[in-house]
């Protein structure tokens, strides 16, 4: 293969491609990161660059705040040798070897000789017109990262399925009062699930509801909800401190459908236990490939079994 082929390619700089260049760059495979740009709207860092304090990343006992976390996971990627291109990766092809990865900086694709994919998933929101302001400010995505901020207040919880059971099930042990809302009249979730959320007396659940509007800008924090009971049509506010957005991720894995196997779902289909996908020589971890757990600590630990991986399998196959 001709030099100018690289190793190793991270395409994503979320807690699980910065780990993966750590790891790379140590066992002198010169890893080459495309730390994306605005891809899927999120930007070089992923998901925690929108998450103010982040407690429970061991390490950190006086708390950290995400984009400071994920500056320490650069550095010491960049430290360990890991080169960064800041693009968005815009194609890819996994069919032919070399493998070949474009980015808006450049016309001609990078080629590598194993690629770990790390893009993440990114959550959805309800596209309601004071959501975003009120980011971070009360409406969050992840019960587990911003929970604890609203311990002992009232919150709500919008969604049916499990994520929406588990992170109401998580802020009834922090919070006085958890309002689930739901637009159905029966939940999606597994029956496991919604057994415990019926069974939690600190769980009120609201069907065939929805979230018309989040309170308050003015305010520069989450004071309400503004609901509307869909069969009645009736709307009436219910004040809350916080606002969970649980209704579904949708993994960034657009890139690569065709080239490697997905699940129905979307997310990168992964060898149980491993992060090998379909393609040999091609690795996927954090996010994209995990529906379950999305936590920083997960996916860090999944970069760094995909940089292991990536590692053997070049040793295997003679090509480093
Ligand atoms: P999900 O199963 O796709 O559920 C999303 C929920 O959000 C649905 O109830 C949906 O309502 C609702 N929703 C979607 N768009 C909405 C909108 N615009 N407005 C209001 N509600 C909306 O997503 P998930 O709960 O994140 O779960 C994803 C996958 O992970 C599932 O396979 C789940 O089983 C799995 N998971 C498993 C565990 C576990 O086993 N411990 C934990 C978490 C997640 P409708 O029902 O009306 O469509």
């Amino acid at each position: 293969m001709a030099s100018d082929v690289r190793n190793t390619v991270i395409i994503g700089s979320g807690p699980a491609g910065l780990t993966a260049g750590i790891y790379a760059a140590r066992a002198n495979l010169k890893p080459l990161c495309i730390e994306g740009f605005n891809a899927g709207g999120l930007i070089p860092g992923g998901q925690l660059m929108f998450t103010s304090d982040v407690e429970n990343y061991p390490g950190f006992p006086e708390k950290v705040t995400g984009p400071d976390l994920m500056q320490r996971f650069r550095d010491q990627a960049r430290h360990q040798g890991t080169e960064f291109i800041t693009a968005d990766v815009t194609k890819v092809d996994l069919a032919h070897r070399p493998f070949k990865v474009w980015h808006a900086e450049a016309e001609q694709p990078v080629l590598a000789k194993t690629v770990i994919i790390a893009t993440g998933a990114r959550a959805n929101y309800l596209g309601l017109p004071n959501e975003h302001e009120l980011k971070n400010k009360g409406v969050s995505a992840c019960a587990v990262c911003d929970g604890a901020l609203f311990r002992g207040e009232p919150v709500a919880v919008v969604g049916g399925g499990d994520t929406a059971m588990e992170e109401a099930s998580y802020l009834a042990g922090l919070c006085a009062k958890v309002t689930l809302i739901h637009r159905r009249d029966e939940f999606r979730a597994s029956k496991a699930m919604q057994e415990r959320v019926r069974e939690n007396p600190k769980i009120h659940v609201l069907y065939s509801h929805e979230v018309r509007d989040v309170l308050d800008v003015a305010e520069d924090r989450v004071t309400g909800i503004v609901v509307e009971d869909r069969k009645k049509g009736e709307r009436h506010t219910i004040p809350v401190s916080a606002l969970f957005v649980a209704i579904g991720h949708t993994p960034m894995s657009e890139l690569f459908t065709g080239q490697v196997e997905l699940h129905p779902n979307g997310y990168i289909r992964t060898v149980p236990g491993t992060t090998q996908t379909s393609v040999p020589g091609v690795f996927a971890c954090g996010d994209v490939q995990d529906w379950v757990y999305r936590q920083a600590v997960t996916a860090a630990g999944t970069g760094c079994m995909a940089a292991l991986e990536a590692e053997r399998y070049l040793a295997m196959t003679g090509a480093h």
